[in-house]
């Protein structure tokens, strides 16, 4: 048995999150399964419980109770409201700048009443107001929503390595830490050029950000909560002037479906496409920042992609960010449809030049002779099998029963249904190491 999307289906009916995707669940002996339609968003049932069977009649006294849901379901503040509420704040002496940590929300001295007995920071400066991802609380959501935020050095050299390609404009897709890097910069240094846009669901961003700095956006079924208006700011920065070259960069959850994901950036290249004649059969260039473990996923998707070597590491991510004592290695990756050879990685990280790969990789992976390339995904030393005719991680060996290589401790018998999050054989959806992350 086991659940696999079908996607975005014009007609689906929608939750708090914009319209539901459709999913088939596939019972154990069962050749054709019954399909309904759940929240794109939310995987966990208690962040929003839609659900309605495909072929289910909904009356329409529910339909009009599921209207009036939805719209009660949505802020309390429209993003109009937050962005003359910040001017608001900042007009504020220091000492009269609260946040209050439990709503996650500025206050305005007339609401500090309200919240009394709520813990509040004081004397929110300037500073803390460039950097909103340090204030608020990152969303810890076990399943979909824990927003992980990139270290410092991993955010800088993505930053340098975008300006380095000559990029002046972002398109900031789920990485609200990138975003607020180049705004804070963009208001201090005189002579910075780069501009981003962020798109997230998190609409905590919109008190800090104006409606041409943040939409409100899921990227598992490209919604823009902000309607009609909100879709036009985007395609209005997405047009981009002569020499204001734009990327798209996107850190998205990845206890998603990769396939809704993809259907999504295929729609924002496509609104990219749209705005100029010029772009003739490019592609808008990207960063998809992914585990390296969804590599074929990714691929599958985007031909076009390439994975990089370098290490993406996280500040609040207790396995993935760098310890004092040695490096922990991060499995996250980026991924671009840039030429490899382009995405110069830091050699004071111990990252080469491959001549004969034309790309950098990390120091211990080695160029296999026999592979002619260079074969390691997770940054270890692999090993090449004769027999897998491939190289294969170094915990592996070849199994004579199984034909393939494997871990020295496996059972030997294939399960043959893959998993259901990542797709690979193997092991089950509750072992994915992909969902190791949460
Ligand atoms: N490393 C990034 C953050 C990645 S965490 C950084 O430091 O900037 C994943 C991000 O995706 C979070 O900001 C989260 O709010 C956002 N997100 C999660 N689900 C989303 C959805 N359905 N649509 C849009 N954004 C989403
Ligand atoms: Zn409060
Ligand atoms: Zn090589
Ligand atoms: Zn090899
Ligand atoms: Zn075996």
């Amino acid at each position: 048995g086991g659940l696999s999307l079908l996607g975005a289906v014009p007609g689906a009916p929608s939750c708090p999150h914009g319209p539901a995707l459709l999913f088939v669940k596939i019972s154990q002996g069962q050749e054709e399964g019954r399909r309904f339609y759940a929240c794109s968003a939310c995987r966990d049932r208690k962040d929003c419980n839609f659900f309605q069977w495909e072929d289910e009649k909904v009356s329409a006294t529910r339909l009009a109770a599921r209207e009036e849901y939805n719209r009660n379901h949505q802020p309390s503040f429209t993003h109009r409201q937050n962005v003359e509420r910040y001017k608001n704040f900042v007009l504020l002496p220091l000492s009269k700048r609260r946040f209050c940590q439990e709503c996650q929300q500025l206050l305005l001295p007339a609401e500090w009443e309200k919240h009394s007995s709520h813990q509040f920071l004081c004397d929110i400066s300037a500073a803390q107001l460039r950097s909103p991802s340090q204030l608020l609380y990152p969303l810890e959501n076990k399943k979909t929503n824990a927003q992980y935020l990139f270290a410092d050095r991993s955010c800088q050299f993505l930053l340098d390595l975008i300006i380095s390609l000559g990029f002046r404009r972002v398109l900031s897709v789920g990485t609200p830490r990138l975003h607020e890097m180049i705004q804070s910069k963009a208001s201090q240094e005189e002579d910075f050029r780069v501009r981003s846009l962020l798109l997230d669901i998190d609409f905590r961003y919109s008190q800090f950000y104006t409606e041409d700095e943040f939409c409100h956006y899921n990227m598992f079924n490209h919604y823009f909560f902000g309607g009609e208006a909100a879709h036009e700011t985007c395609r209005k920065f997405l047009h981009q002037d002569k020499d204001e070259r734009i990327i798209m960069v996107t850190d998205p959850p990845f206890g998603g479906f990769v396939e809704a994901l993809a259907s999504s950036f295929k729609k924002l290249m496509a609104m990219w496409k749209d705005t100029e004649e010029g772009h003739n059969n490019q592609e808008m260039p990207t960063f998809w920042i992914f585990p390296y473990f969804f590599e074929s996923r990714i691929l599958e998707f985007f031909p076009s992609f390439s994975m990089m070597d370098y290490q993406v590491d996280y500040n609040n991510h207790a396995l993935y960010k760098h310890g004092k004592t040695g490096r922990r290695q991060s499995p996250v990756r980026i991924f671009t449809n840039l030429s490899p050879r382009m995405i110069v990685l830091p050699a004071e990280e111990g990252y080469r030049f491959c001549a004969i790969c034309q790309r950098y990789v990390s120091s211990d992976n080695q160029h296999c002779e026999i592979c002619n390339s260079c074969t390691s995904k997770d940054g270890r030393r692999w090993k090449h099998c004769v027999p897998c005719k491939k190289c294969v991680k170094p915990s592996w060996f070849h199994c004579n029963k199984c034909n393939c290589c494997a871990l020295e401790n496996h059972t030997c018998e294939k399960t043959d249904a893959g998993c259901f999050v990542c797709g690979k054989t193997g092991h089950k959806r509750s072992t994915c190491p992909s969902l190791s992350r949460s």
